[in-house]
């Protein structure tokens, strides 16, 4: 009989073994510069590894870092250890897009989508969850489409709710969403639900949630349907881009040092829904200021790298 941990060893070493074809794709910089990485010696930027812009390199990433479970850095700067892929399909989820590969979290995140999904069924009659972006195998930064959801703790959810079957990869990958707001200031009455009030509630109302975003429209419809009252309103933050699903953010899981909790929202209002929308109502998120005329061109930025992540992140990309 083997001891639990030779078993442990064992699979270590077969999933080193299985990630070694992988490395051999990679150009010997490359390779000399995960070497480095591995033990630990200081950034030789003139390595490609330390030149690619982070989105590329943690963008072709495929498979999770055999490592402990971690969600390191930041929510829109750092990158996930031993992450773990959520399953395409359960009683109470279903994963859209999968050709994204983005159905991956911290387990604590994984664990939390499976119970919220069926506590919203049950609570708010909500059938099933869509899930749509999570994070990279190995977090970091994406080439597209978000600036958070790089430690494995974010998740998207369709406004949409689940159908009663089992899609197909197809089905997935083709099906539109339903369009929550008409417009930066319009909720779409013909699509809006109480269910989905509700839905946001029983989220919002979770101790580990640190954050809901939600286009504008719909925080005041929140607002209106709560009467301007609840404490769990204030999780619920207005923000660009999410029309036809909500973001859910989670805090940082016990026991998890290298993730940095995001500052607590507490408006003055308690709830979000006076002076914090009102803003959103403003020109002000809308209207991009002109430079004046004749004023210096800002000079682009340099692409974020490995180096501008958290050094544990490099234990990331170097690991099996
Ligand atoms: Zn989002």
């Amino acid at each position: 009989m083997l001891s639990a941990k030779s078993k442990q060893c064992l699979a270590l070493l077969l999933a080193l073994l299985l990630a070694a074809p992988a490395a051999q794709s990679q150009t010997a910089d490359d390779q000399s510069g995960l070497a480095q990485l591995a033990t630990g010696s200081p950034a030789p930027h003139s390595l490609s590894i330390f030149a690619l812009p982070a989105k590329s390199l943690f963008g072709a990433q495929k498979s999770a870092a055999h490592l402990r479970a971690s969600a390191i850095g930041t929510y829109a700067l750092g990158c996930l250890a031993g992450a773990q892929q959520l399953p395409i399909t359960g009683d109470t989820w279903q994963v859209m897009r999968l050709s994204r590969n983005r159905n991956w979290g911290t387990p604590q995140l994984n664990s939390f989508l499976e119970r919220i999904s069926e506590e919203a069924k049950a609570k708010s009659g909500w059938n099933g969850f869509l899930v749509g972006d999570m994070a990279q195998p190995r977090g970091g930064p994406m080439k597209t489409g978000h600036a958070s959801h790089q430690i494995g703790l974010d998740a998207d959810v369709w406004f949409t709710p689940m159908p009663d079957h089992v899609m197909s990869a197809a089905e997935r990958e083709d099906m539109a969403p339903i369009e929550m707001v008409k417009n930066h200031s319009t909720l779409n009455q013909d699509a809006w639900t109480e269910s989905r009030d509700k839905l946001i509630q029983t989220v919002a109302q979770d101790p580990q949630v640190a954050r809901i975003f939600v286009h504008p429209p719909i925080k005041k419809e929140l607002c209106r349907w709560a009467g301007n009252q609840g404490a769990w309103l204030a999780k619920v933050r207005p923000l660009y881009g999410h029309t036809f699903h909500f973001h859910i953010r989670m805090k940082c899981p016990e026991g998890m040092s290298a993730c940095k909790n995001q500052w607590e929202p507490h408006p003055t209002d308690g709830t979000g829904c006076g002076k914090e929308l009102a803003y959103w109502y403003s020109d002000a998120p809308w209207v991009h200021k002109k430079p004046p005329p004749g004023a210096p061109k800002p000079k682009p930025r340099p692409p974020l790298t490995l180096a501008g992540l958290p050094a544990e992140c490099r234990a990331v990309i170097a690991a099996p």
